[in-house]
């Protein structure tokens, strides 16, 4: 039994997670999380809050923004016509597979994205690849897009996705708190949500689903301007980068390098992307991956995303997949807030200003009162209105390109006007700012992917007994009280201490249940970091004993300063025990 499939059947009995739908023979890609799992998880989402935009809330703020969206944001995001999977089907039993993946798994033939349907089919007559499950002939390959499809509302014509990133809310909303922030740069957004992705054929778990949270940002900037003010705080951080070059030459080792000369040496092209994935990399290792087990590989240009100019995929090791991606550190450029402004007509730019004022055109479209009125009646007014809102240049643009533009003054009632109705105006000015579209640098990880490496990078045995070694800041329980023996004297005292760490916030469990080493067993496997026990010391002098799950060493703490011992303890994950105590001894006296 490999080291996943023990986690999973810890998970399943434990109450971590397992296959959502499981009563009905379960859905591939979907999963449950239980008790465990939710709280193992929202300890992540926290400590990926307080890496990422804590520290920076004076200019990365969160959002909250939907999980359906409407067509027009996946035409403009580019996401309906790119975002694909490659597919192929067996002509015997009609089962369907990941093309690229069936390939990889049959041949020692990697990173095959950016090959193209027909060379992927010519790979899998030249191997002679076959159905996995009934040994059939395969057919053609094709391209499937992984966007979930649904109507909004009871009209069949109103299309909606199911959002594949968080992303596009942060795109779509970014002049809003843009302006909430009185209009500076650099601007951050994030967001934590459920995204859904129709893979194609998910076996791996948590590793591979069709609906997971993911933790993303997007960091406006100028392009003009491209420099990270914080970089120095991480500039000494060492990275192990797998550099397109290095891919090209078929080298499979990283090198290892600062953060400040992987930037020197434009191997990641822009700052903030290196100064995030710093972070990332602390924030991976926080969890529990040595530096050597995880790494950056750069995507090469034919397997980045259809909107990134640079892209390093953070990678950790994991015993059954080898290499599996937790973040992905995109160079997202202009692409999305351009695809934005040119479906929605909004000017969605910032400004920066000059230090010599310059003299510009500008653009300015009116309504033709007359020729509108004549042709559109009671319809005028709305015409005017919604054309006020729209961009002038993008107007004018549309206008000199198509000779019409189409204007939607509600749901389903759009109206062309062309020349006839809109007058363009050219005006020369002086401009103290110019408008541009600001460039974006991305963090994105997968909370799932996150909470697995932790589970797989915790587990250990000892004695034939499951020790979880979660770093303790991420443990779902804190710390469990057991009474010695289950007689009234110690109970009572137990039950006392039980409450005061609940009122404390701490997570904690009682149990009185069997003899003491199975109550340890049963909370060590489960990742509980303090293990408390009530003795008879304790009636004497009211001291406990405290049992640390790594090391299984103990100390006494007093009962009244257990809060203090485990918040700090919960605090400084690699202080040991008697350095918890030390410290708290110091600071009662
Ligand atoms: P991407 O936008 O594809 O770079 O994905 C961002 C992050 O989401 C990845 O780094 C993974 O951690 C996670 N992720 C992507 N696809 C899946 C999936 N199908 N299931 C679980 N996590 C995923």
């Amino acid at each position: 039994m490999d080291k996943y499939e023990k986690i999973v059947r810890l998970a399943r009995r434990r109450g971590f997670f397992w296959q959502a739908f499981e009563i009905y023979g379960g859905v591939s890609g979907f999963m449950s999380l239980g008790p465990l799992g939710v709280a193992l998880k929202r300890n992540i989402m926290d400590k990926w809050r307080n890496t990422f935009i804590v520290p920076h809330q004076d200019f990365i703020l969160e959002i909250e923004t939907p999980i359906v969206s409407p067509e027009i944001v996946f035409r403009a995001s580019g996401h309906l016509e790119h975002f694909t999977d490659y597919i192929v089907e067996c002509l015997d039993c009609g089962r369907k597979y990941r093309a690229d993946h069936l390939i990889e798994q049959n041949t020692s033939l990697k990173n095959l994205e950016r090959y193209s349907t027909v060379e992927l089919t010519n790979m899998i007559r030249k191997y002679n690849i076959k159905c996995p499950e009934c040994n059939g002939r395969l057919g053609e390959v094709g391209v499937f897009n992984l966007l979930f499809k649904t109507t909004i509302g009871p009209y069949s014509e109103n299309i909606g996705y199911s959002r594949p990133e968080a992303a596009q809310g942060m795109f779509i909303n970014f002049h809003r708190i843009y302006q909430i922030m009185r209009r500076k740069l650099p601007l951050g957004i994030a967001q934590i949500g459920k995204v859904l992705r129709n893979e194609i054929s998910p076996r791996q778990g948590l590793i591979r689903l069709r609906e997971f949270t993911i933790m993303e940002l997007e960091l406006f900037f100028d392009p003009k301007n491209p420099q990270c003010p914080l970089l120095h705080r991480v500039e000494d951080i060492k990275l192990r980068l797998l550099t397109e070059d290095l891919q090209r030459k078929d080298i499979e080792e990283p090198i290892e390098i600062s953060v400040r000369e992987a930037v020197e040496e434009d191997l990641i092209i822009n700052e903030w992307n290196a100064y995030f994935m710093a972070l990332a990399k602390e924030f991976i290792e926080s969890i529990g991956v040595p530096p050597h087990k995880q790494m950056f590989v750069e995507k090469l240009p034919e397997e980045r995303a259809h909107y990134a100019a640079q892209t390093y995929d953070q990678v950790v090791y994991v015993e059954r997949w080898g290499w599996i991606e937790v973040s992905g550190h995109a160079y997202r450029t202009d692409y999305d807030l351009k695809g934005h402004i040119k479906y929605s007509g909004r000017d969605l730019r910032a400004h920066r200003i000059l230090k010599v004022p310059k003299v510009v055109r500008r653009v300015e479209v009116k309504p033709i009162i007359e020729t509108l009125r004549e042709d559109f009646r009671d319809l005028m007014p709305q015409l005017i209105k919604t054309l006020g809102d729209l961009n002038a240049e993008v107007v004018a643009m549309e206008l000199q390109n198509k000779g019409y533009i189409d204007v939607k003054i509600s749901e389903g009632s759009c109206y062309r006007l062309t020349r006839r109705h809109i007058a363009v105006i050219t005006k020369e000015e002086k401009r103290g700012v110019e408008s541009f579209i600001p460039h974006v640098a991305e963090p994105s990880f997968g909370a799932e992917r996150v909470l697995y490496t932790a589970l797989e990078y915790a587990y250990s045995e000892r004695d034939g007994r499951i020790v979880l070694k979660l770093p303790r800041d991420i443990a779902p329980i804190k710390a469990s009280v057991f009474p010695i023996v289950k007689k009234d004297e110690f109970i009572e005292i137990a039950l006392r201490i039980y409450d005061n760490l609940k009122s404390a916030s701490i997570s904690v469990v009682y149990d009185d249940e069997g003899a003491i080493g199975r109550r340890y067993m049963r909370v060590d496997e489960i990742g509980v970091p303090f293990a408390i026990t009530v003795d008879g010391h304790t009636l004497v002098d009211g001291t406990v004993t405290v049992r640390d799950r790594d090391t299984w060493q103990q100390v006494r703490v007093h009962e009244k300063d257990l809060v203090k011992f485990i918040k700090l303890g919960c605090k400084n994950p690699k202080l040991s025990i008697h350095e918890i105590l030390v410290t708290i001894s110091a600071q009662c006296s």
